[in-house]
């Protein structure tokens, strides 16, 4: 059963160091598992997002020129003050997006507050190129430095980690924050803005929430954010694109994705099954790296379409605290009825055959978002469900007969942010890996990241970098500055 959460939660903005309640219209948030009401949360008004950023804008005077060890020190206590209440961070990011709550606790807190420390240690080792006299009688030199305000706008499927790959760089860098979690999971921000409070300095993190229009576009196109980074669907990536343009702000885009996954005849097909299941149905599939669109070669296919849907089968689907319970719920009834027209679909052009799922159903009390795992098999390379983005627990499969044949399909995609490759003869899989146009491409596993590599896309999927000193790169900026001697 789902545990009461301990009220209060979390529902007010955090603006200039102080917690406010929004004065726009109230967004309902619900948990996800039984479709009751959580908490309401007002939005914040123009005013309230106004303020939001000169605070920041004023912060970043002296916070851009604290030391790297003194930002450090900060990072690293917030990385502890998460850890240490990981437990009601857990809890509220399993109640708003219905995750396990074990998976919650177990994977997802250590790996945010692993950013955290990421970052601390990174923004104390940014190289770059030396200094020298490139011009007879002048020394050049690169410094790295803050951009500015950077508003941060997150989504719904991974909100405190999405978060935190948004803060973490940023701040390391010496910008201040402007973040909108997204209207549907803003809990879990709003009680890392209470953990923040106690260590930074006002103005330096901000947390407003609201929708994408009323409070996501204001900032995006307020003249005192220099630089946008979203974590979203394409079509919001190109709203804020045209919404920056009129200030021209540097974007940071991180867009979908459709991860194909090739599995060669040779692969180890119990491997495979495994990294499937886990893989491609983790939070319900509503992940951008999800290994959702597979393709097979000939020799396999059967015994692979046979073999998953069987393990698919056994996936236990469930409430938060359930026993064993391997996935949640949908986050909203609305996403839930955009993956079961994508099946639809799939099921009335024909030719394909739904081995296992494709059921909506209630949880324990009757409501909740609830979608079977779903295995499609038969799926053809024109088809929707190998081309668009479904973001639920839905997994294609598709024949191959040869590897130009596999990667010219993978490739053959508006999106470019994860891939795997299956194979038990490495020289294929380093050849196959280096023709896949893909932000990451991962042999005989798939989905794992770790801090000190970047996660981002190529194409429709975006640009710019979460992890890794990329993204600390791209949350500064690079100048030359030059002596006469
Ligand atoms: P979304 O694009 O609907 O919303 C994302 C955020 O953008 C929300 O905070 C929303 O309020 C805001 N927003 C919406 N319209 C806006 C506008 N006009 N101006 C400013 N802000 C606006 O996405 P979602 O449904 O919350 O999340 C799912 C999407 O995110 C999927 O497409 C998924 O692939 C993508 N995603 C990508 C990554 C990645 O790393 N590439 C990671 C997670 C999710």
């Amino acid at each position: 059963m789902t545990q009461t959460p301990t009220p209060p939660l979390p529902t007010q903005l955090f603006i200039d160091g102080a917690f406010v309640p929004g004065e726009g219209e109230v967004e309902r948030v619900l948990n996800p598992a039984t479709g009751a009401l959580l908490a309401n949360v007002p939005e914040a008004s123009s005013d309230q997002l106004h303020k939001a950023v000169s605070a920041a804008h004023r912060a970043f005077e002296s916070w851009s020129e604290t030391t790297p060890m003194e930002r450090a020190r900060l990072l690293l206590k917030l990385a502890d003050a998460i850890e240490a209440r990981g437990e009601e961070f857990a809890r509220l990011e399993s109640l708003n997006c219905g995750k396990p709550y074990a998976r919650a606790l177990g994977d997802e807190i250590p790996a945010v507050a692993d950013c955290f420390r990421f970052f601390a240690g990174a923004a104390r080792t940014l190289h770059g190129p030396l200094a020298g006299e490139y011009l007879a009688g002048h020394t050049s030199m690169i410094r790295r430095d803050p951009v500015g305000v950077v508003g941060s706008i997150a989504p719904w499927n991974y909100p405190l980690m999405m978060a935190a790959w948004k803060t973490a760089p940023a701040l390391a860098a010496g910008n201040t924050v402007v973040i909108k979690p997204s209207e549907q999971t803003p809990l879990t921000t709003l009680l890392l803005a209470q953990v923040a409070a106690d260590l930074f300095p006002k103005g330096v993190l901000n947390v407003v929430c609201g929708r994408g229009g009323t409070v996501g576009q204001p900032l995006v196109e307020h003249p005192k954010v220099a630089m946008v980074s979203l974590t979203g669907d394409v079509s919001t990536g190109r709203k804020i694109l045209q919404a920056a343009s009129g200030t021209l702000k540097r974007t940071h885009l991180e867009l979908g994705g459709k991860a194909p996954v090739i599995v060669f005849d040779d692969a180890d097909l119990a491997a495979v099954v495994e990294g499937l299941r886990v893989f491609g149905y983790y939070n319900a599939g509503q992940d951008c790296t999800a290994a959702c669109r597979v393709y097979a070669g000939g020799k396999v296919y059967d015994k692979l379409v046979a073999d998953l849907t069987s393990s698919v089968k056994g996936i236990k689907v469930g409430t938060q605290d359930e026993p064993d319970v391997e996935i949640g719920p949908l986050i909203s009834d609305r996403q839930r009825n955009r993956v079961a027209s994508f099946v639809e679909r799939a099921q009335m052009a024909g030719h394909m055959e739904i081995t296992t799922g494709g059921k909506a159903f209630g949880g324990p009390a009757g409501g909740g978002f609830f979608y079977e795992p779903t295995v499609i098999a038969g799926a053809r390379q024109e088809d929707e469900i190998v081309k668009r983005e479904v973001f639920g627990p839905v997994v294609s499969v598709t024949r191959f007969n040869d590897v130009d044949q596999a990667v010219a399909w993978a490739n053959d995609s508006d999106y470019g942010l994860a891939s795997s490759v299956w194979t038990q003869d490495v020289g294929r899989a380093m050849k196959v890996a280096k023709r896949l146009q893909y932000g990451c491409t991962w042999i005989n596993t798939h989905f794992m990241l770790v801090n000190e590599m970047p996660h981002g896309g190529l194409k429709s999927s975006g640009y710019g970098k979460d992890m890794s000193l990329y993204a600390l790169e791209d949350y500064t900026v690079p100048r030359h500055v030059m002596v006469r001697l």
